[in-house]
């Protein structure tokens, strides 16, 4: 059995990963001050003794009693809207918080697993993306308060790691969805599936043809687990490589909840990224993992759960 710190458990991943390593038999200490997460995400998880729960905000120091075997750092705001409204929060938790989290690995001799992005690629100018690619961010635009952040927290992270010997991971996750984001978190999975539930118009930003590969919940926390328990310091992509317009998606969600709302345009934010797909030959090679769920049925599920949020 190990005892394993989630940062962010109270989150959409997070908690995920927080019911995971649960049933793996492990102790989970999750902590989160609830910026963007949710008391209901882990509720149901509360009575079980192997899980304890620390409201705090991870850029203050972080105490923790007894030994820590890992540390996954997922607290940070994920979702545009939210990072775009909580800018100086984003870049606090992604470097204040990455260093006192590594500071804790360091203190308790832990593994530490750093929730990074694809959005260090930026707008991306190879494609797909491959973890040697350094990427196209704009570092004062709009986004750069996330992205910047996430690269400072991956130099900080491997810093640590070649200063102090810690054993680190980093997971490049790219667009994750399933049961427990927040339905008006403002990511297009949750808002055209409430949209379309409402009969409201679907707004496409611009003119939808820029893409994304869209990665059922459960498979990235597979490919987490197996990344955690791997011996490979460096970064490392997850993701579901099936890449499509943001105006097929809207087609897609259309038809998967057989509504009849209209897809409307709206401005296409600032860097919007054109396209994003990963490259996840390496993730295959190093830890055998690949996505197993049809995106359509795991969509077919989140649906089902944003119908009971109504
Ligand atoms: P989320 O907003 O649901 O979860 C983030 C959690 O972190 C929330 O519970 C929030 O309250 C907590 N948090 C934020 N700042 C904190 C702080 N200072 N102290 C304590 N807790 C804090 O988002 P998510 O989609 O579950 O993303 C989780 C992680 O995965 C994030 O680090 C995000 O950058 C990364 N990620 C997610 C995706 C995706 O597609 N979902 C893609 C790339 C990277
Ligand atoms: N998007 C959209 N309509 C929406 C929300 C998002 O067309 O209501 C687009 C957005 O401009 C982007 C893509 O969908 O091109 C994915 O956006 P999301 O906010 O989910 O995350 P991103 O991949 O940009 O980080």
């Amino acid at each position: 059995m190990s005892r394993v710190m989630i940062t962010g458990g109270a989150g959409f991943i997070g908690s995920h990963l927080c019911e995971r390593f649960l049933a793996d038999g492990d102790e989970v200490i999750c902590v989160d001050n609830f910026i963007t997460g949710n008391p209901d995400n882990i509720a149901a998880l509360l009575p079980e003794q192997r899980f304890s729960f620390i409201h705090q905000d991870v850029t203050q120091y972080i105490y923790v009693k007894g030994p820590l075997d890992a540390i996954l750092h997922f607290a940070s705001p994920a979702s545009p809207v939210d990072y775009l409204e909580l800018p100086i929060q984003t870049l606090k938790v992604g470097s204040l918080g990455t260093h006192k989290a590594l500071g804790l690995a360091k203190e308790k001799g832990a593994r530490f697993l750093l929730a990074s992005t694809s959005e260090v690629y930026g707008d991306p100018l190879v494609h797909p993306q491959n973890e040697e690619y350094w990427g196209n961010v704009n570092p004062i635009g709009p986004r750069g308060v996330y992205d910047e952040a996430k690269r400072f927290a991956e130099a900080l992270t491997m810093a640590y790691h070649r200063a102090h010997g810690i054993p680190t991971r980093i997971v490049r996750i790219f667009n994750t969805f399933g049961p427990r984001m927040r339905t008006n978190d403002g990511r297009v999975v949750p808002n055209f599936i409430m949209q379309a539930l409402r009969g409201e118009d679907v707004t496409v930003y611009g003119d939808g043809k820029q893409t994304r590969s869209f990665c059922y919940v459960s498979d990235l926390v597979e490919g987490i687990v197996r990344l955690l328990h791997s011996d490979y310091d460096g970064p490392v992509n997850l993701g579901n490589p099936g890449e499509m317009t943001v105006l097929d998606f809207a087609r897609t969600i259309l038809r998967l909840t057989r509504s009849q709302s209209r897809i409307v345009h709206r401005p296409l934010p600032v860097d919007d990224p054109k396209v994003r797909q990963p490259d996840i030959r390496l993730a295959r090679k190093l830890l055998g993992w690949e996505p197993k769920m049809d995106v359509e049925e795991g969509l077919r599920v989140t649906i089902e759960y944003f119908r009971g949020r109504l």
